[in-house]
């Protein structure tokens, strides 16, 4: 028999809503023994059957659902279905996409596993006990349905709280040693699949950058948080006059320079600066300098909820810099990717950063993570990316 979550009186209601997580205190006891990512079934106190889901032993989330329909085997043809799927959704929305996100885990229904598209290669992460245990047989399904020329495995801190050890390097084939092209709206970019950040590239930026780039034509753009250029590329690209990259890491910013270079711009029309934002916007805002367009997309700053307040002055500093620095009629694009600010409260703080920066400022566009990084309405936290597009009086 199959190992069984009996869960406190009162905690099935988010379950028999099909949101996927099953918190450790939801949990009143096992029945059986069952081993890290194995599949057991949920129930209610009184006994009635809830879920499929897979069991993290060490994780605050104890287990993860994945099927709500009784009768349905877990096996390998059932997660090669999902994954099926989830790749069929994608060839929808993006179709011919070069790189995109071909699963988002638990938003495609398959708790833990991420998988990206660079042009032939596929970079994988294993986050949930559940996907490590499905490791081997999701690089089948892969091979089977994808054909890729290499699959390789990034490793992500979220790993250590589910008690996975660190795992990084190829599952299959030989993954490129050296950088890749991959091509994003006709525009090439330069994309290292081993030491890049997450899988390599900020996929869920793809659509955010290409419309930004629109407001960029003619006028002075900075790109904040600038990573390996890719907003900086765009806005060239739809004839920005010139563009300034900022970023603390060094390999980045060589990364970018090459990306100028790869597309053909000429480098009187890019300064790249390794420094961090925060003293560099003051230092400008002490020499006055000035910006048409300000691009402000900074990493996480919130990693758990005690972290939130001061995420929250972290990112009302930024905004209140930027909306110092920009033009009148200038633009802001201002992001958060920490799934614990939401839009609400981004919305406030960049609020209480025009109070205070003393500008009239009007929200012209909402912004939110690419279509391939979708939002399961049952599990909202899937929703982690948001962004304003802001004009300046
Ligand atoms: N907009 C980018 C992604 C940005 S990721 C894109 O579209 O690809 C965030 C970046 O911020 C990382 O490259 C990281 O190196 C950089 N970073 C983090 N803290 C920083 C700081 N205080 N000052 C400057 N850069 C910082």
């Amino acid at each position: 028999m199959r190992p069984r979550l009996i869960l406190r009186p009162g905690k099935e209601k988010p379950v028999r809503q099909r949101h996927p997580w099953v918190f450790e205190g939801a949990v009143q006891h096992v029945e059986g023994r069952p081993g890290s990512g194995d599949v057991v079934d949920v129930f209610s106190t009184d006994g009635r059957w809830l879920a499929l889901a897979e069991f993290s032993p060490r994780s605050q989330i104890r287990a993860r659902a994945f099927c709500w329909e009784p009768d349905r085997p877990a096996d390998a043809g059932f997660w090669r279905e999902r994954l099926a799927a989830s790749i069929a959704r994608r060839r929808q929305l993006l179709p011919g996409a070069d790189a995109c996100r071909l699963v988002f885990a638990e938003s495609d229904g398959i708790p833990g596993l991420i998988v990206d598209h660079y042009g032939p290669h596929l970079v994988v992460q294993n986050l949930t006990a559940g996907a490590e245990a499905r490791r081997k047989q999701t690089v089948a399904h892969l091979l089977e349905l994808l054909s890729p020329a290499s699959i390789s495995e990034r490793d992500d801190p979220v790993r250590q709280k589910e008690g996975l050890r660190q795992a990084s390097g190829p599952l299959w084939g030989l993954p490129p040693a050296a950088p890749i092209t991959v091509v994003e709206h006709g525009l090439r970019f330069q994309v290292d699949l081993n030491t890049g950040h997450k899988t390599g590239f900020y996929l869920d930026q793809t659509a955010n950058r290409a419309l930004v780039a629109r407001f960029c034509g003619g006028v002075e753009v900075l790109n904040a948080f600038s990573y390996t250029g890719a907003f900086a590329v765009h806005a060239l690209a739809a004839g920005a006059a010139h563009v300034t990259n900022i970023d603390t890491s060094a390999e980045a910013l060589a990364l970018a320079a090459a990306n100028f270079a790869l597309n053909g711009f000429d480098a009187s029309r890019w300064t790249n600066l390794e420094a961090d934002v925060f003293h560099q916007l003051r230092r400008w805002r002490d020499d006055g300098r000035q910006f048409d367009v300000i691009i402000l997309d900074p990493p996480k700053f919130a990693l758990s909820r005690d972290q939130v307040e001061r995420a929250a002055r972290g990112y009302k500093d930024i905004n209140w810099l930027a909306l110092r620095l920009l033009r009148p009629g200038g633009l802001l694009a201002t992001f958060s990717c920490s799934g614990l600010v939401d839009r609400d409260l981004y919305q406030k703080i960049v609020f209480g950063a025009a109070l205070d920066a003393g500008r009239d400022v009007r929200i012209v566009q909402h912004l939110s993570q690419g279509p391939d990084h979708p939002v399961l309405l049952t599990f909202p936290e899937g929703s982690y990316l948001k962004g304003l597009l802001c004009q300046v009086e």
